[in-house]
């Protein structure tokens, strides 16, 4: 990891847009105020890492820490110095993992979350350091740990050193426990592979929006893999809270007064 230079803004946006999903045009702004939820089918959007912050925490109370981290090529990996400096560029941020401290209605909490279009919220060293930190905070100050999950999975371009994020973040989410410090994970779409597989699946509580994609293996992968057929929305959030892998599914509108209420209630026990 290296320190580097930080923000700049999102790209200007136009006045309409079309639903990925029912194809309705949309009038942006009516979308963005309704948190990026089609109004027509309701179908949740990707939010960026600026929306999701703005919808989720209290007004100002959000304070950005590590944020002049940024992963380094040790395996100097074919185009990926590019691809990370393209990022940096496009997103104005030194890394897909943003992490933080912030109030959640009133309730402070630790909290990390993902910009997907920073090489799809891939969990890399810089990541796995955040998520880590995020967790470590929160036990030592005995507070909440909120993380949003957004990703791909393990940043192949940094091979073992993404795939030991995964052990890292487990063993900090274990000092969580320790210490009585509640940890909560967001599933958003997409919620897959090596962030799944560590510190996403093992939080206290898990919640959901609704629709996202959760899994291990891509669709196509999975396929080819199953001995017997696995239902058709088997990565779905749906289905998850069916088998008992999430605790809720919760829509948009209400997951920040569900977070709030979580958060201070599981925060009172370790007063
Ligand atoms: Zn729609």
């Amino acid at each position: 990891m290296r320190a580097g230079k930080t923000t700049g803004n999102p790209p200007a946006s136009n006045a309409f847009l079309q639903c990925s999903n029912c194809k309705k045009t949309l009038f942006r702004r009516e979308f963005e105020q309704n948190l990026m939820v089609c109004p027509a089918c309701d179908h949740h959007h990707r939010m960026s890492a600026e929306q999701r912050i703005e919808a989720t925490f209290d007004e100002g109370t959000f304070e950005e820490l590590d944020a002049n981290l940024t992963s380094i090529d040790t395996l100097t990996f074919p185009d990926y110095a590019e691809k990370l400096e393209q990022a940096i560029a496009k997103t104005g941020r030194n890394d897909g993992m943003i992490a933080g401290k912030a109030d959640i209605v009133g309730q402070p909490c630790y909290v990390a979350l993902s910009e997907f279009a920073f090489m799809g919220g891939s969990m890399g060293s810089v990541a796995g350091e955040k998520v880590t930190r995020t967790l470590e905070r929160a036990a030592k100050d005995r507070i909440p740990a909120v993380i949003f999950c957004t990703s791909g999975g393990a940043r192949m371009q940094e091979g073992l050193l993404s795939l030991m994020q995964m052990a890292r973040t487990t063993a900090a989410a274990e000092l969580c426990r320790q210490a009585g410090a509640p940890f909560i994970t967001v599933f958003t779409d997409p919620t897959m592979a090596g962030v799944l597989a560590s510190y996403a699946s093992i939080a206290d509580v898990i919640l959901c929006e609704p629709k996202a994609l959760v899994g291990f293996a891509g669709a196509r992968v999975s396929k080819q893999a199953q001995v017997v057929k696995a239902p058709d929305n088997f990565q779905s959030a749906e289905f998850c809270l069916q088998k008992g892998m999430v605790d809720r599914v919760v829509h948009r509108r209400e997951l920040r007064d569900t977070l709030g209420s979580l958060a201070a209630m599981l925060a009172g026990g370790v007063r």
